[in-house]
């Protein structure tokens, strides 16, 4: 018997592994048979089953039953347009193709023997940062969770001859995690879980642009997962010159929610700061942002600016980068100066907008 459905179908990775076994007892089925297929979908060589012969029948009878052209789902498989290395080989950049046309891209970044992967939760994004490619492009669509899990499994089919696998995952490429909640957390469910693809939350990190409500809802659900914020200016008006969207949340408010995500989880918080030169970079805004972080548990992340076509500021040179961490130091908050990674490529943080129209970076392919 076929099951044929009128609703639109789902991709099978959008289901937690919970879904997945009641969708097999609402259909009759053992729920044993969701651990084989979940290794299947999150475990196995291709990411596919296009070659089920390891399945018991009853499993067969359920994927001919339920998967494919006008059954109840469908597989993920987003379509790679491009792969492009940096020219140090360190930085790999994947333009996907969803399932409507829409792109995003993935960046794999190698550390010594380890890989972390960047992944889009939204393609484009509503918050508008100035100096960021994503925000310059504007918000396009919310990613699903399989969405988010297929980029985990390009990467990881990627590296399959690399040397060391993939470790680590930073919610930091296209899009707002935060904006997108229900999704990032179902996805991060999904990714996390030992049956499967067992990246564990000690290996994500979430970063948000300061959207408040998610940061208190992280908090009071006690999600385990790193936090990463980007601040960029420690006074109302700085901040609000770089990223618009700190007159819904302003600074104040943002910081009183760190606050208390802080007291509520006793989490170390990470801050990200765009370094760019003349804007946010000089000693004495260095020492309004310690003051602004006394009595958090904080890691400041620095990050000299990328170039991308919408705005004209530049990096910070490295000499007063480290002027800016020495201020830090002084008042006892560690930082780190992130390396430009994959800058050749426009791989790097704020540099990914997946569009046709743009040059240098990424050509799309096929
Ligand atoms: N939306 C989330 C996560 C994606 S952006 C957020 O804003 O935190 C990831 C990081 O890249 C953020 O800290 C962001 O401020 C930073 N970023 C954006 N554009 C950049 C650029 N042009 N150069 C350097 N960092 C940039
Ligand atoms: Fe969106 Fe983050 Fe870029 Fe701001 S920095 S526009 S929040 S992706």
């Amino acid at each position: 018997m076929t099951t044929a459905v009128a609703t639109t179908p789902r991709s099978l990775l959008d289901l937690t592994f919970a879904e997945l076994e009641r969708e097999f007892v609402a259909a009759g089925f053992s729920p044993l048979h969701a651990r084989a297929l979940w290794r299947a979908l999150h475990h196995g060589l291709r990411g596919d089953f296009s070659d089920p012969a390891d399945f018991l029948p009853p499993l067969r009878r359920w994927v001919t039953e339920h998967v494919g052209v006008g059954r109840r789902f469908f597989i993920e498989a987003p379509i790679e347009s491009a792969d492009i290395a940096s020219a140090d080989g360190l930085t790999r950049k994947f333009l996907l193709r969803l399932a409507d046309g829409q792109t995003i891209e993935t960046v794999v970044m190698g550390f010594k023997g380890r890989h972390t992967a960047c992944l889009s939760t939204q393609a484009g994004c509503a918050m508008g940062c100035v100096f960021c490619a994503t925000g310059q492009m504007g918000f396009v669509r919310h990613l699903r969770p399989g969405e988010i899990v297929a980029q985990v499994r390009h990467a990881q089919l990627a590296l399959r001859a690399a040397e060391g696998g993939l470790r680590n995952l930073v919610l930091m490429g296209m899009g707002e995690p935060l904006h997108n909640y229900d999704a990032v957390m179902a996805a991060l469910e999904i990714i996390s879980d030992r049956r499967g693809l067992n990246i564990g939350p000690s290996r994500i990190t979430i970063s948000t642009v300061g959207v408040v409500p998610g940061i208190l809802r992280l908090a009071a659900e006690q999600r385990p997962f790193h936090l990463a914020v980007s601040l960029h200016g420690a006074t109302e008006e700085e901040r609000s010159a770089l990223v618009p969207v700190s007159q819904r949340w302003p600074l104040a408010e943002l910081m009183a929610a760190c606050r208390t995500y802080f007291t509520q989880t006793g989490r170390r918080i990470f801050f990200e700061w765009t370094l760019i030169a003349g804007a946010n970079d000089s000693p004495s805004q260095a020492g309004r942002l310690a003051a602004l972080l006394t009595g958090l548990a904080a890691h400041v992340n620095l990050i000299p600016l990328n170039p991308t076509g919408g705005f004209a500021g530049t990096a910070t040179p490295t000499a007063s980068a480290k002027a800016f961490q020495q201020v830090l130091q002084t008042a006892g908050i560690p930082s780190t100066i992130r390396q430009r990674r994959g800058i050749d490529v426009a791989a790097g943080c704020g540099q990914l907008r997946a569009d046709k129209t743009r040059t240098g970076g990424w050509a799309e392919m096929r």
